[in-house]
Formats: structure tokens, C-alpha cells, sequence
């Protein structure tokens, strides 16, 4: 005998966090189904997407002329809008060849704060376009708040520091709303350039995007450890223009990200002066939670705790936290209603 389906896990509605790094998609009922970097190939002689995701990322650095590897929201917001729209086009796909059904989804999707309301149309066009049935919006620092299960609805101050690749989104939230907030150009990519350009003027070599990354990520410290580790890294030589090896230290990088990590602490400051005294008495006793890549920088929580005198909290998982919101708000989204962005409207004046 057929068991009747239950539509609930049928469905194909998804929440996507559109992150400058990285694109991961919740689809109801399964969970998360798709966690790739946000990355688009294109060749350029026939306009044609070569490659999204995993695959696109292999051809960074490693292009032939024609194919060009974009990160279509390399600012913290759609930079590159048609290659948006196919980016989101490919995963809107996915997720209906895994959930079997081709009915157009209700979206949710995390923006950064901070963005225009032609970014919130763009975005909102881009999923209707890529086959969304309904599209939602929701600020990325709220998600993530979400998504940690902060009680965002709550009279009391909940904070969040949210670093990802292009921005960090720094927020205080209550009552479903976002209190004071900062978005940011400063956070995982800056770090990258930052030891790019450390070692072209230190060792007078260049390394590629990926390397400065994977370097960051294996031996990169904001302070001292005791361990003190090192990596060996290859790039070109600039006086010979032949390839060569160098040896970074943990206090190369250091340094190299020095004034980066500086910027934060005081921008995280910034949005403590302007957040008013009964919530900022609630930070006070609740402290800070940080969520995205960068969060796992080592000794950056410690740092903040000590530059802040706050309790500083990693969230679990940090990579996941917006779009476990997004999933979060698709199970339930009549709850979370008041604090989407609907319409233009709801943003406030910039
Ligand atoms: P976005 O939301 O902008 O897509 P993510 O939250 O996915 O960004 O974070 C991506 C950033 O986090 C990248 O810059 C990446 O280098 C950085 N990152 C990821 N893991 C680590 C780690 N273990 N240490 C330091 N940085 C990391
Ligand atoms: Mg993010």
C-alpha cells in the first residue's frame, strides 16, 4: 500500500544564505543541502556559466583568457547581477532535483546589512527570476541571531559580530529589530590581501588569492600562541619572475593582519557607544556572540574579550548560522513576519 506523502517534507522551499564567500541553502525538511563557495566561471566568448560553486573556486588564479572566475558579491553585495541570478538559478535547481519537485519555492534569503534598497530589488528580481515563488528577506546579522536562537523577539539587548569574506556585520538587536548596527568592508578577503601584500613587501614574493587564504586559515593567530607554528608557501619571485619558496611565520601573519583585526575591536566599540544603556547593560551581562568564517580566526574572541571586558561566545558551528536561521524562519514564518524585509519600505532611510 502507497502511504499518502506528507507535503511538509515535499517541499521545495528553501533559505539561502547569499554570503560573499560562501552560498549555503537550507531546504525545508532536509536540512542543509548545499554549502559551496559563492563563485561563478564564465567563458567570455559565448557568455555561457561554465562552473558554480566547488568547481568554479578550483579555477580561481587558474583561468585561461577566456574563462573569467567571479564572485558576483565580492562586496557584500550583488556586484555582478546576472551572474547573481545564475548563481542562485543553479542552487535554486539543486534544490529541486533533491526534493524532487519543480512547484517555484518560497525563498528566504540573508542579505548583509547595511544594503540599498536597488540591492534588496536586485536580489528580490534575481530569486523571482531564478523560479522563487515568494521571496523574503531577512538582514544576515538578524539570521545568524536566529540561527543561534538569540531571542531576538525579546525586550532585551542581544549583540552579534558576524565576520564573513567581504563584510563584517556587527549588530545589536531587540524586540525584533535591529537597534544599532555597522556593516563593514573589513573582514576574511581583507585579511588575505592583508598577508598578500605583507609578503610582496617583506619576501618579494607574490602569492595568489587562494594561498594568502589557506595560509591565514592554517597558521593565522591575532595573538601569540605557544605552539608559534609555520607554513611554507610558494609564489613568484618578484626580481627573478621565477617561482620560489618562502617560510611564513605565525608573527608574519600577525603582523600582516595587525590593523585589520584593529579595525574591528574598534568598530565593535563604535556600536557599543551608540547602543542605548538598558541594552547595552543587557550586553554587558550576555556578551557578544560571533558567528561566520572569520569568528574561527584563532585568539579573536580572546582578544575581544580582553580589549572589551565582555563575555565574548563563539557561536557553534559559525559557517552554518545564517542559513540555520533562514531555515529557522521557513518552518515558522508567520512568527517571524515583523522582522523581514517585505518591501523597500521597511529599510531605513540611507
Ligand atoms: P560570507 O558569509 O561572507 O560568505 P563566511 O561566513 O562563509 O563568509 O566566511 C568566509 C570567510 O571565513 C573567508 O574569508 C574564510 O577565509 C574565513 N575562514 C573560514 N574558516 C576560517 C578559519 N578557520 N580561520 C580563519 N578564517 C576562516
Ligand atoms: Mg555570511
Amino acid at each position: 500500500m502507497k502511504l499518502p506523502e506528507l507535503p511538509f517534507l515535499r517541499s521545495n522551499d528553501i533559505g539561502i544564505d547569499l554570503g560573499t564567500a560562501n552560498t549555503l541553502v537550507y531546504l525545508r525538511g532536509h536540512g542543509i543541502i548545499v554549502n559551496e563557495p559563492s563563485v561563478v566561471a564564465l567563458n567570455q566568448k559565448t557568455g555561457r556559466v561554465v562552473a558554480v560553486g566547488n568547481d568554479a573556486k578550483a579555477m580561481i588564479g587558474r583561468t585561461p583568457g577566456h574563462i573569467v572566475a567571479i564572485r558576483p558579491l565580492v562586496d557584500g553585495v550583488i556586484s555582478d547581477y546576472e551572474v547573481a541570478e545564475e548563481m542562485l538559478a543553479y542552487f535554486i535547481n539543486k534544490a529541486n532535483s533533491i526534493s524532487k519537485r519543480m512547484a517555484r519555492p518560497r525563498v528566504v534569503v540573508g542579505v548583509p546589512s547595511g544594503v540599498t534598497n536597488v540591492q534588496i530589488r536586485a536580489v528580490r528580481e534575481a530569486a523571482k527570476t531564478a523560479g522563487a515563488r515568494e521571496v523574503h528577506i531577512v538582514e544576515e546579522p538578524m539570521a545568524a541571531a536566529i540561527g543561534v536562537r538569540l531571542p531576538v523577539h525579546e525586550p532585551v539587548g542581544s549583540m552579534i559580530i558576524d565576520v564573513g569574506g567581504g563584510t563584517t556585520d556587527i549588530a545589536v538587536i531587540s524586540l525584533g529589530g535591529i537597534v544599532t548596527a555597522q556593516s563593514l568592508r573589513v573582514a576574511g578577503d581583507k585579511l588575505n590581501d592583508d598577508i598578500a601584500s605583507y609578503i610582496k613587501d617583506e619576501f618579494k614574493i607574490l602569492i595568489g588569492e587562494r594561498t594568502a587564504e589557506h595560509v591565514k586559515i592554517a597558521i593565522g593567530a591575532v595573538e601569540k600562541s605557544e605552539s608559534s607554528p609555520e607554513s611554507t608557501i610558494r609564489g613568484r619571485d618578484l626580481v627573478s619572475g621565477l617561482p620560489r619558496e618562502v617560510v611564513v611565520t605565525e608573527a608574519d601573519i600577525r603582523e600582516a593582519i595587525g590593523p585589520s583585526v584593529a579595525r574591528l575591536v574598534e568598530a565593535t566599540k563604535e556600536v557599543l557607544e551608540a547602543t542605548p544603556p538598558e541594552i547595552l547593560s543587557d550586553v554587558m551581562k550576555r556578551g557578544i556572540v560571533l558567528s561566520g568564517g572569520g569568528a574561527l580566526i584563532t585568539g579573536f574572541a580572546d582578544l575581544l574579550r580582553k580589549e572589551l571586558e565582555l563575555p565574548i561566545h563563539v557561536a557553534p558551528d559559525p559557517l552554518t548560522c545564517v542559513v540555520r536561521g533562514t531555515g529557522i524562519i521557513l518552518e515558522d514564518i508567520d512568527t517571524y513576519k515583523d522582522i523581514l524585509i517585505e518591501n523597500e519600505q521597511d529599510l531605513p532611510p540611507k
